[in-house]
């Protein structure tokens, strides 16, 4: 049917190029039969409005030989193309389209008699600028011509529109992913919601921190899931006022989750506001800041706790009787009890202001020989160098002129990792002690000047008297009285001569008349010059051969070997054996004196070289004795550069051993 609608107005139209459609082609019109008179009138009427309707139509009105030359248009189409309408009956519909952009004339026919047809295209206009067009074709039977009617909408506007909103759309999209990305990648828990305090919007972490999926959020009451009279307070106020809501730090508890106690939270509660200017909802942004204010109330107890500790050690220092100062690692004065200011008779703030050399002359220290101390000497110089210092006695000069003797101890003060960070030193006023040692030691010397002489007057007398005795032939009870008094007068002796030695060692007066001498013969002589005076009879000496000579004062020697040789007769039963044993030692010959007696108590042990000391039992059976012996002996072999010990066991025995020198 299509072909021969197209090959009809080919042969008609082939020799004359009338336009088969045009509405004043009244051949067309004339050709049907004539109206009647008045009827035409009316027909003439509606050609009229046909025409205007015609030309005044926005929409382009083309009609289409099959082959595609164009029968007819209207003004409007002339108007889209910027062709004259004459021109644009020379051309073919094709020649108004861009290629390919719609079905062929024949196609449209075939398809558009059927049901008529409506599509896009793109057409052409002279100056070569196209523009979209919706097409809406159908078949026309005009003056018995098959034309194809093309009503042609130019829908650029329309298109502009759509590609507008597309990119709307898009851009919309992209927002919506910015503003997903954004709300994701916060530490804030972020929740959107509308007037009624419904949740439009919430991220993941505000869900997720009320232990509730996203979904399970959105289009619920804020306030019918999680009821808080408080909270639904603030935010109806931020709604109804449009006043943004701020707070630090807020406490807040879960409801039915006691385990995770008091929570802190950072608040910014924001209206949001509608086109027309009210609130449209609320945006609610809330950061968990329990971490840092725990951190930070922990931080508070440490410092409150650690201010507690310094005051009570504080408060420690300042009732402890001795001096103690604290130094930091550059010698400035970090703490000075009230005890250390009272003994070096100096406020803390003077102590400080000085540096070392300035705290040695202001005191004029010196050492307990009266030499001047070098700066670098000072206990806590020294502390501040790593030394621990145990004991160092110095003199010092206080500012109200009052001569003091110190005791002092100091040590270094280290950090964890063992740096030196400071010092600590501590002084004792002894200075009462000296004293009193010098008044015992004046008086030590005048009892023993004073005692002496009619002591040897005494010993002198009774030496005559046994001279006399022996004269007279007189061996009875009157020599027994002779011998005891000469020996009570030597035991006498002896004692005065410890206590004066002691005096003159402390006071370092002590000099020694040293000799090469070899021990053997040495202790052999003395028994035989002590026979009488101590019960020799009891005492062995034993001796290896070829001991070497060692370098002793004869007469300090004969003090120590008859010290411990009394005590080992008078500490042990009558009739048990003493024995005195020599042997090599390197580079020194050790002399042991050993007894068969009771023993020392292993409490006693550490202190029998101590001035005075006498062991309990020595007191308790009120033996005679000063306690200065040992401390004598040890005092002399010291002198001699040796050394003494005692090893003894209760109830079998003691040795008493001390080392020379070999000559
Ligand atoms: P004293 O003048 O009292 O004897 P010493 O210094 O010689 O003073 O001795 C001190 C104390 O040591 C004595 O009181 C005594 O208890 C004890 N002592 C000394 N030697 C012995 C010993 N060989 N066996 C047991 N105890 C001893």
């Amino acid at each position: 049917m299509a072909r021969r609608q197209h090959s009809a107005p080919a042969t008609a139209g082939g020799e004359t190029r009338t336009p088969v459609a045009t509405l004043d082609a009244t051949p067309q019109a004339g050709a049907m039969a004539p109206p009647p008179a008045g009827e035409a009138e009316q027909v003439q009427e509606t050609l009229q409005r046909c025409r205007l309707i015609w030309d005044y139509a926005l929409d382009i009105i083309l009609f289409v030989h099959p082959d595609g030359r164009i029968a007819e248009v209207n003004q409007a189409a002339a108007r889209a193309y910027g062709y004259s309408r004459e021109e644009l009956l020379t051309k073919t519909i094709y020649d108004l389209r861009v290629a390919e952009t719609a079905p062929r004339v024949s196609v449209q026919m075939a398809q558009a008699e059927a049901e008529g047809l409506v599509f896009e295209s793109l057409h052409r206009r002279r100056d070569g600028r196209t523009f979209p067009v919706e097409v809406s074709s159908r078949g026309a039977t005009v003056g018995g011509q098959a034309l194809l009617l093309s009503i042609v909408r130019d829908i650029s506007e329309r298109k502009q529109a759509e590609a507008e909103r597309e990119r709307l759309l898009a851009e919309l999209q992209r927002r919506a992913t910015e503003l997903d990305t954004v709300l994701e990648n916060t530490d804030a828990q972020l929740a959107l919601l509308d007037r009624d305090l419904n949740f439009v919007l919430v991220n993941s972490a505000y869900a997720s921190g009320c232990r509730h999926r996203r979904e399970e959020l959105i289009g619920r009451n804020h306030f019918a899931l999680f009821p808080n009279a408080e909270n639904q307070a603030i935010f109806e106020r931020v709604r109804d006022s449009g006043e943004p809501y701020r707070a630090v730090e807020k406490p807040f508890e879960f409801a039915g989750q006691p385990e995770r106690g008091v929570t802190y939270w950072n608040w910014i509660l924001v209206p949001i506001k509608g086109t027309a200017g009210d609130v449209a909802g609320l945006l609610l942004s809330l950061v968990d800041v329990t971490p840092q204010v725990q951190a930070r109330q922990q931080v508070q107890r440490l410092a409150e706790e650690s201010q507690h500790r310094a005051a009570e050690l504080e408060a420690a220092l300042n009732a402890i009787s001795g001096g103690l100062i604290i130094y930091g690692s550059g010698e400035e004065v970090l703490h000075m009890n009230p005890a250390a200011e009272r003994i070096l008779g100096v406020t803390a703030a003077a102590w400080g202001a000085l540096s070392t050399e300035g705290r040695v002359r202001s005191l004029q220290v010196e050492t307990a020989d009266g030499t001047p101390l070098p700066s670098a000497q000072l206990p806590s110089a020294r502390a501040l160098r790593g030394e621990v210092v145990i004991g160092a006695r110095v003199t010092v000069r206080r500012p109200d002129g009052a001569h003091r003797h110190l005791l002092s101890n100091a040590g270094p003060i280290r950090d964890d990792a063992g740096r030196l960070v400071g010092a600590v030193a501590n002084v004792n006023d002894i200075t009462p002690i000296i004293e009193l040692q010098h008044l015992r030691d004046d008086i030590l010397r005048a009892v023993s000047h004073d005692l002496r002489n009619p002591l040897a007057a005494v010993l002198g007398q009774a030496q005559l008297l046994e001279r006399r005795l022996q004269k007279a032939g007189l061996s009875g009870p009157e020599k027994h009285s002779v011998e005891a008094i000469i020996t009570g007068c030597q035991r006498m002796n002896t004692m005065i001569q410890d206590l004066v030695d002691a005096a003159r060692q402390e006071s370092g007066q002590l000099s020694l008349a040293q000799q090469v001498l070899d021990l053997g013969p040495f202790i052999s002589d003395l028994l035989q010059r002590q026979t009488g005076v101590l019960e020799t009879a009891r005492i062995h000496a034993e001796a290896p051969a070829g001991l070497p000579p060692v370098s002793a004062d004869p007469s300090r020697l004969e003090r120590i070997l008859v010290n411990l040789l009394s005590n080992a007769l008078k500490y042990s039963d009558p009739g048990t054996p003493v024995t005195v044993r020599l042997a090599l030692g390197d580079g020194w010959v050790i002399t042991s004196i050993i007894d068969r007696g009771r023993g020392i108590a292993p409490e006693d042990l550490p202190h029998m070289f101590e001035r005075y000391y006498r062991t309990a039992a020595a007191r308790e059976q009120r033996r005679e004795g000063l306690g200065l012996g040992l401390y004598i002996t040890r005092m002399l072999v010291e002198a001699h550069g040796g050394h003494i010990w005692v090893q003894s066991e209760l109830g079998k025995g003691s040795t008493f051993s001390f080392s020379l020198p070999i000559a």
